[in-house]
């Protein structure tokens, strides 16, 4: 039985006051701790990436060229051909989404993946409809190990469709942090195989799902694995994307 809007009302006047507990992202006193551990006013301030988009990335397009093409392509997506189909975040890794998915990652706010898989769900909702399923990028065993849980498996348990370990990582990859983009497609480009619950996607549709996208090396990797077996179509679907400014 949930707690009726007076009662939630009356314990988060009482958590606030007692415990004083801040926001995962702005740090200011939450108003109502029971509603989760961001602030109403973070979450409203991730704004969508603003149209147009690259049809193949997501990342913004300079709008003075993609007014009359629909379906342009950024520099970089036309530069090398992309395993990925089509990708698409929340919002710009910035702000508050960049802190929310510092506190789910680092702070270990597993709670943070609900709220935020939602949004994906509705920002992404062309990404997944008519997908089969989302596929978590998983990490090393050795790192899941460490950190003790896969924030992307968190948050494709919320996205809507249904979740399964199609991939997993076979070797250890090191840190991309810091490293130019050709470097990190070499150091990842045959990290990934298929799981036996990655088998039978052969002809289907499948959303990759990761909390950061930056130069989109991990999720190419991910995709040469899926479509190696045969899987038709992979689009990617991450809570934030690191944009660069273009030339
Ligand atoms: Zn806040
Ligand atoms: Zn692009």
């Amino acid at each position: 039985m949930s707690a009726g809007w007076g009662l939630t009302t009356a314990i988060d006047a009482v958590l606030s006051v007692i415990l004083a507990p801040a926001c995962a992202a702005c740090e200011e006193p939450l108003e109502r701790p029971t509603q989760g551990p961001v602030c109403e006013r973070c979450w409203r301030s991730i704004l969508p990436l603003t149209p147009p988009l690259c049809d193949r990335c997501g990342d913004p397009l300079p709008t003075w060229r993609a007014v009359s093409v629909p379906l342009e392509r950024c520099p970089r997506c036309r530069r090398t051909p992309r395993l990925v189909d089509r990708g698409r975040a929340i919002g710009a890794y910035d702000g508050a989404l960049r802190a929310i998915i510092h506190a789910l990652k680092y702070e270990g706010r597993r709670s943070l993946a609900r709220p935020l898989g939602a949004l994906m769900r509705r920002r992404g909702a062309d990404m997944l409809e008519g997908a089969v399923c989302a596929i978590p990028v998983p990490l090393h065993a050795s790192r899941r190990r460490y950190r003790g849980f896969n924030q992307a498996a968190d948050l494709a348990r919320h996205v809507g469709i249904p979740a399964v370990a199609a991939l997993r990582r076979v070797r250890p990859t090191p840190t991309q942090t810091g490293l130019p983009a050709a470097q990190r497609h070499r150091n990842v480009r045959d990290a990934f195989a298929l799981t036996r619950a990655g088998a039978g996607l052969a002809g289907a549709a499948v959303v990759l799902i990761d909390d950061v996208s930056t130069t989109g090396a991990t999720l190419e990797a991910c995709a040469r694995a899926l479509k190696h077996a045969g899987v038709r179509e992979v689009r990617a679907l991450t809570a934030a994307r690191a944009v660069f400014s273009r030339m």
